[in-house]
């Protein structure tokens, strides 16, 4: 391809709007354009990148067994309504009407629609198992559309549901999707770990998610590891144990009340009364579909969201606005406390049940308590785990201790056992002609993300690096000066050369300054660049370079193709 011929709009200027290295690369390099919040527009390199990356997904998941189909995107609200997450998946689906006022989807997801193609079409244990994918743009409303591609709202994933006869089947199936993910992502040259994550508004029984890791801003996750065994686990799953339990020796105390002026914050608390937060029990309002709940957590962790509202089997869970918890506590924010805390459920974190002569807020204007202990004083509805897991802590499976990494999340895996096919009565018959419900599972990957993730993991302060299997084009070609017949001729000659043996290439064509294209280049991050120069020909060479390193190597004009062969043999 020549550059003037395609359409490569790079920027100098750093977009105001784009917060992550990577997106303002894709900006800067002339890959998107923005043309609402989270919706774009893929630019001629963007489509090729994305064209490999899915080519990449095709063909792994096609040699795991997996077969493609494509399934609409806008889908009756009726058979959303079939399996009931019509009323449960909240804000984040695209709703329309036709014009007959017929209420309509726009897919995020297609559980239901798969499920609904096979109910009833696949009658026998005969016809499984089956595994359909395909490859597709998806919509979702989300909160906060941000960081480029990586959360649109509109954007391409690929989608693979399987369909079994039991629990070791599906066991076999579920496997062979992860092997073709690690397989997916090592080819698209990203190194992922496999982590337990939530399974979220999805459902089922377990979940596990593929990360990047990376150490930059663009890491979204939080993930927690165990510097001993293979745990893994996103933080809004992970557990722990606690690696140095307080002792509970000290003696029952009185309870006291006690002014705490101007202190309603966990440090303005603790250091007015100078103590450790671990003694303190923070209490939080929050409404659990509307409904207040009290969550008591140590002073010192963290609340988790997804695990308080898994315990509560709750659809949505909000911290419950000031006028809430001043009703609830009849007192102002920051005082709220257990003790004498009625009418609504108060769920306890284990470790809140541990603290001897604990602290927490008296539900009165600046005053607090001392020496608050569980049964005597105040008795938790439910007693679950509901804080983030902390670095140091003990790893649940060994006695290894937990650390911390940012990821990116860039494909998941659902166990969804018989979620759909009961809600949806999807039945088979088995050998003995019993009906049974399909076993299923649901696989994602961002088509859209993926790509960019990558470059949040693979650039430098003057552009992307890609991995060359998801480059836009493998080698890029740059005649120096152009408009000379010579630099012309021989930028031509290779560009045949390498393109008949099926290497793609880019020229840039452009009658630029060197500057100019040498910095676009690196913009852009081609691998291979190839440079034809007055001093190298002369020689009867070109200048040849990875885009990750600075070394330049001279390669004589007749042995150009193997020289790529053998560098793009060597690198990422
Ligand atoms: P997240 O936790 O990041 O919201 P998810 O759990 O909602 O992701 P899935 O519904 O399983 O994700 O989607 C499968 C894959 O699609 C994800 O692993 C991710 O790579 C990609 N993906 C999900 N949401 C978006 C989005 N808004 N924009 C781009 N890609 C997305
Ligand atoms: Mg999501």
């Amino acid at each position: 391809m020549r550059w003037t011929q395609t359409y490569i709009p790079t920027l100098r200027e750093v977009p105001s709007e784009a917060e992550l290295i990577s997106h303002r690369y894709l900006l800067r390099g002339g890959f998107i354009r923005k043309l609402a919040a989270g919706v774009y527009i893929y630019l001629p390199m963007m489509q090729r990148v994305i064209d490999k990356f899915a080519n990449i997904v095709r063909d792994e998941m096609n040699k795991a067994g997996a077969i493609e189909i494509t399934m609409p995107v806008l889908h009756p609200a009726e058979i959303w309504q079939m399996s009931g997450r019509y009323e449960t998946v909240g804000k984040e689906q695209m709703r329309l009407q036709d014009r007959h006022l017929h209420n309509l989807v726009l897919g995020g997801t297609h559980e239901e629609i798969v499920t609904y193609l096979l109910k009833g079409e696949v009658k026998s244990y005969k016809q499984l198992p089956l595994n359909l994918y395909q490859i597709q743009v998806k919509f979702r409303d989300e909160i906060r559309p941000r960081f480029g591609l990586m959360r649109g709202r509109e954007f391409i994933m690929k989608d693979a549901y399987t369909f079994d006869v039991d629990e070791n089947a599906f066991m076999v199936a579920y496997q062979k999707m992860v092997d073709a993910y690690f397989a997916i992502f090592r080819r698209a040259g990203l190194d992922t770990r496999k982590v337990e994550s939530d399974t979220g508004a999805m459902g089922g029984k377990a979940a596990h998610e593929f990360m990047l890791i990376v150490d930059t801003d663009g890491g979204e996750q939080t993930l927690i590891f165990c510097d001993h065994c293979d745990y893994a686990a996103n933080i809004e799953k992970a557990t722990y144990h606690e690696a140095s339990p307080p002792q509970i020796d000290a003696e029952i105390l009185p309870l006291k009340e006690v002014d705490t002026p101007h202190a309603s914050t966990i440090e303005e608390v603790t250091s007015f009364l100078k103590i450790d937060a671990k003694r303190l029990i923070k209490t939080l309002i929050y409404l659990a579909d509307k409904k207040p709940v009290a969550a008591l957590i140590r002073g010192d962790r963290e609340l988790n969201l997804i695990k308080l509202k898994n315990h509560l089997g709750a659809n949505e869970i909000d911290m419950a606005p000031a006028a809430i918890v001043e009703e609830v506590t009849e007192s102002p924010v920051g005082y709220a406390g257990p003790v004498g805390l009625k009418n609504i459920p108060i769920i306890a974190d284990p470790e809140v049940t541990r603290i001897r002569n604990a602290v927490t807020g008296a539900n009165k204007n600046e005053k607090h308590l001392l020496n608050v202990n569980i049964d005597r004083d105040f008795a938790p509805s439910a007693v679950v785990e509901i804080v983030n897991a902390v670095p140091g802590e003990g790893c649940p499976r060994c006695n290894g201790h937990l650390t911390s990494k940012r990821g990116i999340e860039v494909g998941n895996t659902f166990m969804l056992g018989t979620k759909y096919s009961v809600s949806m009565e999807a039945h088979f018959l088995d050998a003995e002609g019993k009906e049974r419900p399909f076993i299923m599972g649901s696989y994602g990957i961002g088509i859209t993300r993926t790509p960019q993730a990558a470059i949040e993991r693979y650039h430098d302060d003057k552009g992307i690096i890609w991995p060359k299997n998801i480059a836009p084009y493998l080698v890029e070609i740059i005649p120096l000066n152009y408009e000379k017949e010579e630099h012309k001729q021989v930028a031509e000659q290779i560009y045949q050369e390498l393109v008949s043996n099926g290497i793609d290439c880019l020229i840039d064509d452009r009658l630029e300054r060197a500057g100019v294209k040498f910095n676009d280049a690196d913009l852009i991050g081609i691998p291979v660049r190839l440079v034809i120069g007055d001093k190298s020909l002369k020689i009867g060479k070109l200048e040849m370079k990875y885009r990750g390193s600075n070394e330049m190597e001279q390669v004589a004009l007749g042995n150009v193709v193997a020289a790529v062969k053998g560098l793009l043999e060597r690198i990422n």
